[in-house]
C-alpha cells in the first residue's frame, strides 16, 4: 500500500473543534494527572541568581516569573482556547471587561480615532463613550447593520474599529467580512466581541476580525462560577501590544479561574450546540405568538439580518429576545411565573436565564437612546440553558398564558 493511502493519524495541527477542546493546550507535569493542574502560585523560583536574571531577560516558553504575567494553568486556557480559533496567541483576562479595555486601551492613544457599533453591551459602551474620551481618543458611533454608515464615519488613519458580533439585547448581526473590507481600506484594525455568537457558530478571525475578544464568563464557563476574559490575535499584537499593558495593569487571570474555564471548554460545543438547538425550538414556537410584539432569533426568517446570520453564522447562538406587547407590566408578570428560567443578568448558563434589559443591564441608558436601540418596555432576554426544551418552552407558554 503506498503510503498515503494508509490510514494515519489526524496530526495536531488537523484536529477539528472537539479534539482541541479536550486536548489543547495540555501542559503535564511530571506526576503524569489526567486532569489538568491548578498551579495555583502568584510565583516562581529560581535556582540560582543568574537563572532568575536569564529569566527577567527573556522567559522561555516553559518559564514564568508571576502570576499577573503568567502561570502554567493560565496558560493551558490560552492556548486551547487560541487553538480553538486558529489564532496565533490568546492573553487571558480577569474578566470579559478586563479582556475589552486591555486590547482597547494598549493600542490606542490620544489623537486615534475609533468608529464602533452603537449597540452595545452597557460596559463597552462605557469604555468606549465615557473612558476613552478621557483620553483623548474620538469615537464615532454608527448603526452596525448599516454599511453606509460604517464607511461614512471611516476616514484614513482611523485606528480601530470596534464590534460585537450579535448585539445584546436586540441580537442584530453584523456583518464582519463587510465591515472589516471597509475598515482594512483605511488600515484600521477590527476587534469583534463575539461573545453572542461563540466561537463555536462563528469564526470571527476567518470573516476578517483581526482581534478576538471573549467574556469566558458566560458560554466557556456556562455553569455560573467565574469570571474571565480572554483577547485574541497575531503573535505580534498579543505579546507587544497586549501583553505589556495587561501585565503591568493587573487585569491577569487567576489561575483557578483558568482551570475552571478549561474545564468548561472541554464540554463548550457540546453545550452550545444544546443551548442553541433550545434556542432555535423556543423562537420558531414562539414566533406570531399573539401576546408577542415580536420574536428576535438570528435564523428566524423575519430576523432582519437572516442573510448575514446564514452566511457567516453555523447557527443562531443560544439567545433569543421577545418583545411582550404589554409593555413593562406584562414582562414583570411573565417574569415573576416562570417557574424553570431564573431571572438574573448571565447568559450562555446552563440554567436558562431570563433578563429584562430596560430596567437592569441597560437601566443606565437614557430612554431615547434604550428607544434608538430597540430596547422597549417589553423586550425579554431569555438564556436558553441545558433543561429539557419542551419544559422550558412549557414554562414560557404558561406565563405567557397570564396576561
Ligand atoms: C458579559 C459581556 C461582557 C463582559 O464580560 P464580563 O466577564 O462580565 O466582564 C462583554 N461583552 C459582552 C457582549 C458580554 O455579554
Amino acid at each position: 500500500m503506498a503510503d498515503d493511502l494508509k490510514p494515519h493519524h489526524p496530526s495536531r495541527e488537523d484536529w477539528n473543534a472537539r479534539t482541541r477542546l479536550v486536548h489543547g493546550g495540555i501542559r503535564r507535569s511530571q506526576y503524569g494527572e489526567v486532569s489538568e493542574a491548578i498551579f495555583l502560585t502568584q510565583g516562581f523560583v529560581y535556582d540560582t541568581a543568574e537563572q532568575a536574571e536569564a529569566r527577567f531577560q527573556k522567559a522561555g516558553d516553559d518559564e514564568f516569573i508571576y502570576a499577573r504575567y503568567g502561570n502554567p494553568t493560565v496558560r493551558m486556557f490560552e492556548e486551547r482556547l487560541a487553538g480553538l480559533e486558529g489564532a496565533e496567541d490568546c492573553f487571558a483576562a480577569a474578566s470579559g471587561m478586563a479582556a475589552v479595555n486591555g486590547a482597547l486601551s494598549s493600542m490606542l492613544k490620544a489623537g486615534d480615532h475609533v468608529v464602533s457599533s452603537r449597540a452595545l453591551f452597557g460596559s463597552c459602551l462605557y469604555i468606549l463613550e465615557d473612558i476613552l474620551s478621557r483620553y483623548g481618543v474620538e469615537v464615532s458611533f454608527v448603526d452596525g447593520t448599516d454599511l453606509a454608515q460604517w464607511q461614512a464615519a471611516l476616514r484614513p488613519g482611523t485606528k480601530a474599529v470596534f464590534l460585537e458580533a450579535i448585539s445584546n439585547p436586540t441580537l442584530e448581526v453584523i456583518d464582519i467580512r463587510a465591515v472589516a473590507d471597509l475598515a482594512h481600506a483605511v488600515g484600521a484594525v477590527v476587534l469583534v466581541d463575539n461573545v453572542f455568537a461563540t466561537p463555536v457558530f462563528q469564526r470571527s478571525l476567518d470573516l476578517g476580525a483581526d482581534v478576538l475578544i471573549y467574556s469566558a464568563t458566560k458560554h466557556i464557563d456556562g455553569q455560573g462560577r467565574v469570571l474571565g476574559g480572554a483577547i485574541l490575535g497575531t503573535r505580534e499584537f498579543i505579546r507587544k501590544t497586549v501583553e505589556p499593558y495587561m501585565k503591568h495593569t493587573g487585569g491577569s487571570m487567576s489561575p483557578f479561574n483558568a482551570w475552571v474555564l478549561l474545564k468548561g471548554l472541554e464540554t463548550l460545543d457540546l453545550r452550545c450546540r444544546a443551548q442553541a438547538e433550545t434556542a432555535a425550538r423556543i423562537a420558531a414556537a414562539l414566533d406570531g405568538h399573539p401576546k408577542l410584539a415580536r420574536v428576535i432569533y438570528p435564523t428566524l426568517a423575519s430576523h432582519p439580518q437572516r442573510d448575514v446570520s446564514a452566511r457567516q453564522m453555523e447557527g443562531g447562538g443560544t439567545v433569543l429576545s421577545i418583545d411582550i406587547s404589554g409593555g413593562q407590566e406584562a414582562a414583570f408578570r411573565v417574569l415573576n411565573a416562570l417557574r424553570i428560567f431564573t431571572i438574573s443578568n448571565n447568559l450562555g448558563d446552563a440554567k436558562s436565564i431570563v433578563t429584562h434589559p430596560a430596567t437592569t443591564t441597560h437601566q443606565r441608558l437614557p430612554d431615547a437612546q434604550k428607544a434608538e436601540l430597540g430596547i422597549t418596555p417589553g423586550l425579554v432576554r431569555v438564556s436558553c440553558g441545558l433543561e429539557d426544551s419542551g419544559d422550558l418552552l412549557a414554562d414560557l407558554e404558561a406565563a405567557l398564558a397570564l396576561i
